[in-house]
């Protein structure tokens, strides 16, 4: 990637990516949600990101993603940072999806906030798949019982899992925990308590997208490689 290309010009090729890593598993493009990541990036950056017809953005601060959200409403905005108990009201009043659940009592204050707005918001739970000590996110042992939780809850719909590997600049070290993901992914669905709308697996980052995609991803969630570096400001 050099950096005098554009935000259009990234865009596209990371969506000819994504469409060729979807055709060897057996899907299209078009069946991969693109999350462009925006934290750290300005507004105007997310507005070419827009035009370049880029639908769906996600942002790591509630109070970063804001500005962003009042400035692009239209765009389908999802949370995928950590989620404080208090900035649960501002989270739902914000953005249409939050892919960062990971507590029985977040999964309960975000459906009761969501409830109090009249909204049904689709959430994603976070499974820290490495055990690593810094990451949020579940075990998997305390993936059954939170999902056996959700379905009679009224402002959440559980729609599948997301998780964040140990970063590697080598994909394939990423894939076990694809891989390991899409097992947990399944486990789930069997048990049923998920309910039919459980289809989604948020999975892959600039680094290791394709890798993701060839493992079963339905969302990958992508930053340097639409929008260039950033400041290292996030842990
Ligand atoms: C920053 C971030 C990304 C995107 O990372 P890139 O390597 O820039 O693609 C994806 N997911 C989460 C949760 C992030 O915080």
């Amino acid at each position: 990637m050099s950096a005098g290309e554009s935000i259009r010009e990234r865009a596209a090729r990371v969506l000819d990516r994504i469409a060729r890593a979807a055709a060897r598993s057996g899907r299209t493009g078009e069946e991969i949600r693109l999350v462009a990541v925006g934290k750290t990036q300005p507004a105007w950056c997310i507005g070419e990101a827009l035009e370049a017809g880029l639908t769906v953005i996600g942002e790591n601060y509630v109070q970063e993603a804001e500005e962003k959200i009042r400035a692009f409403p239209s765009a389908e905005w999802h949370l995928i940072g950590r989620l404080q108990r208090n900035k649960v009201k501002k989270a739902v009043a914000l953005f249409s999806w939050i892919q960062t659940v990971d507590s029985l009592g977040l999964l309960l204050d975000i459906s009761r906030r969501a409830g109090e707005a009249g909204k049904v918001l689709p959430g994603l739970v976070e499974v820290n798949i490495a055990g690593e000590g810094t990451k949020a996110g579940l075990t998997p042992g305390e993936l059954p019982a939170l999902i056996e939780a959700a379905p009679g809850l009224p402002g959440i719909r559980l729609r599948g899992l997301m998780a964040i590997p140990p970063w590697t600049e080598d994909p394939e070290e990423s894939r076990p925990y694809f891989k390991r993901l899409r097992e947990l992914f399944d486990e789930c669905a069997l048990r049923g308590g998920a309910g039919p709308g459980w289809t989604e697996l948020s999975m892959g980052m600039s680094n290791d997208f394709e890798t993701a995609i060839e493992e079963g991803a339905t969302m990958i969630r992508v930053g340097t490689a639409i929008f260039g570096s950033r400041a290292r400001r996030e842990a």
